[in-house]
């Protein structure tokens, strides 16, 4: 893994036009299998184009294709997705093995797409998502692995148990491109790997640890006004509510901003769950605890710039919880009945203002 970094920044050059290249050979095939031309015509339709170029260009693979992660010296676990970004898809080999010293034979195996794995284990530093098909080479990185007593970024949120630094992606290219290749293995969405200096990232730690818990990733430029295009809870570290910390820090970018804000859409079905469980619980704290508590009842507009939650994502959620009538008049007694017939009655926020650096 010594040579990791010069190899996977060659690697990184290399990708790029690599999908492309798939891309286009990928068109030129399903052209000669063409046995009629309404066929030939239904292929070059924007559609199919678009989805054919769209999978290719995020990598998106049918199944997993990775049989395990090793996460660090003592984690181990399945992948969830396929994806085809760690390879050179002409090879079938890790973009890592670019390198290798001719004549050594590369330890993954030459397979095609039919085969079910073409790697059974793929060793990952949980520092800096630095990676490897070969297991001394990871042992040797992990022992020093500059970014286990120094994580990159800079401080935005430390709170006695939580640190979240902020990893901008031109800065630090190579830790935010891995981080973003391990996360297409749990992410079924088109979640992007490439031109990572277009965006800001967003690193969640336990405080005083080194090792990533969490992240979201944030467009520098977003003309939709977006706070998160990309959020992932690494596997280890699942069910502690670190997905909705993250959520209430990113509105807190944007309020810092001075802007009403959201993630970036479509959302995936997983990260529909999580929004509209985050969306439910802020919407009744505030019509319950908030400033609405002792009113009869609010409009979006009010609710969207006291919550911060722009108004069709306001109003889908207020859909999903079935209190808005036929006459768009929300049913705060649905609200209420809703809040205390669940836990989300003990809700609390998670981030607190005191320990906020968003301004610094
Ligand atoms: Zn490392």
């Amino acid at each position: 893994m010594g040579k990791l970094s010069k190899s996977a920044a060659k690697f990184q050059r290399q990708k790029f036009g690599a999908s492309k290249n798939v891309a286009k050979s990928s068109k030129s095939v399903e052209k000669r299998v063409a046995k009629d031309p309404a066929d030939d015509r239904r292929d070059q339709s924007q559609g199919a184009r678009a989805e054919d170029d769209g999978d290719t260009l995020y990598g998106i693979f049918k199944s997993p294709n990775i049989k395990n992660v090793q996460f660090g010296i003592d984690k181990c676990f399945p992948t969830w997705y396929g994806s085809t970004v760690y390879f050179d898809r002409r090879t079938m080999k890790l973009g890592i093995y670019h390198d290798t010293p001719s004549g050594v034979a590369s330890p993954a195996k030459k397979k095609t797409e039919l085969d079910t794995f073409w790697l059974d284990t793929l060793y990952v530093c949980e520092y800096c998502f630095k990676y490897t098909a070969e297991r001394d080479p990871f042992l040797g990185h992990v022992k020093c692995c500059t970014f286990k007593h120094r994580s990159p970024g800079r401080i935005k949120y430390k709170s006695p148990e939580y640190t979240i630094r902020r990893v901008k992606g031109f800065k630090h290219q190579l830790f935010c491109q891995n981080l973003c290749l391990f996360t297409k293995l749990y992410l079924d969405n088109k979640s992007m790997y490439f031109k990572v200096e277009h965006y800001d990232f967003y690193i969640l730690y336990q405080t005083g640890l080194h090792k990533p818990m969490a992240f979201f990733s944030k467009e520098l430029i977003s003309y939709s006004q977006n706070n998160l295009a990309c959020i992932l809870t690494f596997p280890p570290y699942q069910r502690k509510r670190l997905g909705s910390l993250l959520i209430e820090f990113s509105y807190k970018l944007s309020q810092a901003d001075g802007i009403v804000s959201g993630p970036e859409l479509p959302l995936s079905p997983f990260g529909l769950v999580g929004y509209l469980k985050y969306w439910s619980r802020v919407i009744c704290w505030h019509m319950v605890n908030g400033v609405f508590a002792d009113l009869d009842g609010a409009t979006l507009e009010e609710l969207s710039t006291v919550t911060g939650l722009r108004i069709n994502d306001l109003i889908t959620t207020l859909k999903y919880l079935q209190c808005v009538g036929p006459d768009n008049k929300i049913y705060l007694s649905v609200l209420r009945n809703w809040l205390t017939a669940t836990e989300n009655r003990s809700f609390k926020f998670q981030i607190e203002d005191e320990f906020l650096l968003v301004n610094d």
